[in-house]
């Protein structure tokens, strides 16, 4: 065995779980270092408590004065938890967070100091917009960018610094972040669907998008990790025979978790737990070394914030327990890739969640408008909400007969299909009251509020109702939630108005009452948005011929998909709903297509660099030792030798075309790099895609092969059956 290899197995072998002092119930330490309601009643005057309160529940604005004030109670508060520094926490486009820490300490003169933050600390800051991916949006004469405070997501402690949570824009208002949009989109939804909500109750004056996601994870003990170039560059193993057991035994999900991984998780959750994230769930998943955290959801804002602590709040932890946690997509070829199922609901303030069958009629004539209306705006976007998931390593599970499918389609179990064909069937126009009668008894009334059929749910379903919310189950393991949570969001709000106005149009021109009026509308949607909904087997070649049939789109690729991102109905989409202008989403596609081309660049170059210094030199050496065997033999039976020999002279040739075929195609694809690193945009995504990305596997087919013939003694690279089965 290599050097490398040799050690750090023996690294792993020695290694006993962390003990986990904390003794405390989750109860007594949530959201201890977080600036909550609680805090804040301690900490603030009255009227700048009830300023911040107003903010989080009507977004009325914070004035300086106030400003000032919350801005000494988050210090007092931050200085008696042991913080030292503040940092404006945001989310710029990398898809990770970013904080620039300040002391509070500041020197005041004859040798003396003080402790020092104010409203204009707290309210915005100055950020170098250039070091952040911008899309072009900003000129080259000026960089400054701006962060400024969010006040419905609590400011939190984390080490020792007092964190704001903050949206991230160019010196020109531009949005930089991921959140900026999202809460325009929150905004949006909750404005549409509080108006929709009129018709069924009048009390309803505000409605909240919830989410709850589901984190999938692997966990990989670091001495492994670091001996494996592509993980620590890449995220994911770009090389490796993957081991005689996967996970066909199915013995992995739900099994009993070892003790150092529940060690870690235990460390973990009390982590989140300080912060304030409600974390509740904890298994195993599919895939052997793969792991899932799902909290107890919260406002879609909220809930978006915790995710990307969360994401780094993982890696901290893990250096402790002494792992390396891989969010990748699919670290690991023939085993399961990883994803973060967003669940979405929505909630009014009257304490009702939209999405929820209930017991009476009208209750649920206003769940089938929800739900109607939701399936209608999924269908009208399909395109854009692939195109906001995709990314270099979601393809790996999108375009690969790997949960779930490129193709966007809506699952929602026998009973409600029944109850939606029903409806569709509806007289349309004025309803006799026998009609009506019929209708609010036989159908809407016999939604049952639990709906049984969701219990056993369709996992191969992108976006699947599963019984009082639905489930975006397509995004990656590695992504903000932020951008998924905005399209449906946004598309939802747009689908809402569209649908507020039909119906009053019908009141008013048509004298249709209000809830015939409904009945109509929603009859429509129903048969103009029947093509997404799909109950099948979604990763079949049955389903992607039906698809096509159907007009739905199916880009496998990122390049592909990302088009849908600047389609002038998507620009009109966020223009109308005020979400985004057209150069901000512009921008947004431009900074994908260049992420997309340098994760591909960076694998190829890694991929290049790992068959030509570790996998080549390590075959010759092995070749050479037949070569010796060979000679040996021949010194031994003279001319009889080849009858002895054979084998190992087979195994010479082979090793042979191995190498020859490795290393021209790292030769061809350097040329291919070479042409696409000319190009830029949409054609440099689309060069890289079709003419780069090929070889990878071309080479790793090679470099495979030799891995399973090579003396186990000399291969350099730790294997995935060391990997994946930590104990
Ligand atoms: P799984 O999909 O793994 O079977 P569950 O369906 O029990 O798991 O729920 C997983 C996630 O769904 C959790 O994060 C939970 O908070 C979230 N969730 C439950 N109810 C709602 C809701 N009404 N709105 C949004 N998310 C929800
Ligand atoms: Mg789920």
């Amino acid at each position: 065995m290599s050097v490398i290899r040799f050690n750090a197995l023996k690294q792993t072998q020695d290694r006993v779980p962390v003990k986990i002092k904390n003794t405390q119930r989750a109860s007594e330490i949530f959201g201890k270092n977080v600036f909550n309601e609680d805090a804040m009643r301690q900490f603030l005057t009255r009227e700048a408590f009830k300023s911040v309160m107003d903010a989080i529940e009507s977004g009325k604005k914070i004035d300086r004065k106030i400003a000032d004030q919350v801005a000494v109670g988050m210090k007092d508060w931050a200085l008696s938890k042991g913080a030292t520094h503040y940092t404006h926490w945001f989310q710029p486009l990398t898809g990770t967070t970013a904080e620039k820490h300040d002391a509070f300490f500041e020197p005041i003169g004859n040798g003396r100091a003080i402790e020092k933050f104010g409203g204009i600390e707290l309210v915005q800051q100055e950020s170098d917009a250039s070091s952040f991916p911008n899309g072009g949006i900003r000129n080259t004469f000026e960089a400054r960018g701006y962060t400024a405070w969010d006040p419905t997501s609590p400011a939190f402690i984390y080490g020792t610094a007092l964190c704001i949570p903050t949206i991230f824009v160019s010196y020109t208002g531009e949005a930089l972040d991921n959140k900026a949009p999202l809460l325009k989109a929150l905004y949006a939804i909750d404005v549409a669907a509080t108006d929709v909500c009129k018709y069924f109750d009048k009390n309803v004056t505000k409605v909240n998008a919830n989410l709850g996601w589901e984190q999938e994870y692997f966990l990989i003990d670091t001495a492994l990790a670091e001996s494996r170039p592509d993980i620590i560059l890449t995220g994911r193993t770009l090389l490796g025979h993957p081991p005689a057991k996967g996970q066909q035994l199915d013995d992995h999900y739900f099994g009993s978790i070892p003790s150092r991984v529940v060690s870690y998780m235990r460390d973990l959750e009390n982590e989140c737990l300080l912060l304030g994230i409600p974390v509740k769930t904890r298994h195993n998943e599919g895939a052997p070394n793969q792991y899932e955290l799902a909290p107890m959801y919260e406002e879609a804002n909220l809930a978006v914030d915790h995710n990307s602590l969360l994401m780094d709040v993982m890696e901290k932890v893990a250096q402790r327990h002494k792992f390396k946690v891989l969010l990748h997509e699919k670290p690991f070829v023939g085993i399961n890739g990883s994803g973060k199922h967003n669940n979405w609901s929505l909630s009014t303030n009257t304490g009702v969640n939209l999405l929820s069958p209930s017991k009476t009629p009208m209750k649920n004539l206003q769940f089938l408008t929800f739900f109607i209306n939701t399936i209608k705006a999924v269908y009208d976007y399909e395109e854009l909400i692939r195109a906001e998931i995709a990314s270099a390593s979601n393809d790996h599970r999108l375009g690969a007969n790997e949960a779930p499918p490129a193709i966007i389609s809506v699952f929602i179990g026998t009973q409600l299909s029944n109850v939606l064909d029903e409806l569709e069937n509806v007289t349309k126009g004025k309803l006799s009251p026998e009609e009506k009668t019929d209708l609010k008894l036989n159908i809407v009334g016999k939604i049952p509020e639990i709906l049984l059929d969701n219990t056993d749910r369709n996992r191969t379903s992108p976006f699947a109702f599963t019984g009082n919310k639905f489930e975006l189950r397509a995004v990656g393991s590695s992504d903000n939630c932020a951008g998924a949570m905005t399209v449906l969001n946004t598309i939802v709000a747009k689908q809402l108005r569209e649908f507020k106005k039909e119906v009053d149009l019908l009141v008013e021109e048509k004298g249709l009452k209000k809830d015939e009026a409904i009945f109509n509308i929603l009859r429509e949607y129903i048969k103009a948005s029947k093509n997404i909904r799909f109950e099948g087997n979604g990763y079949g070649e049955e389903w992607e011929k039906e698809a096509k049939k159907r007009g739905l789109s199916n880009n496998k690729t990122t390049p592909e998909a990302l088009k849908a991102k600047i389609s002038e109905k998507v620009l009109n989409l966020y223009e109308e709903m005020d979400v985004m202008s057209r150069k901000e989403v512009k921008a947004r596609y431009e900074i994908e297509l260049e992420k997309y081309v340098k994760r591909i660049q960076i694998e190829g170059r890694v991929i290049g660099d790992i068959a030509r210094n570790h996998i080549i030199p390590t075959a010759i050496r092995y070749q050479n030792t037949l070569i010796k065997n060979v000679k040996g033999l021949k010194g031994i039976f003279e001319e009889d030798f080849k009858k002895y020999a054979k084998e190992q002279l087979g195994l010479i040739k082979e090793i042979s075309e191995h190498i020859a075929n490795i290393n021209s195609s790292i030769n061809e694809m350097t040329e291919e790099r070479k042409k696409a690193n000319k190009l830029s945009g949409q054609k440099a995504a689309d060069t890289y895609c079709k003419k780069v990305k090929p070889y990878f596997d071309k080479i790793r087919y090679h470099c495979d092969k030799l891995e399973i013939m090579v003396d186990d003694e000399l291969w350099p690279l730790t294997k995935y059956r060391e990997m994946l089965f930590t104990k």
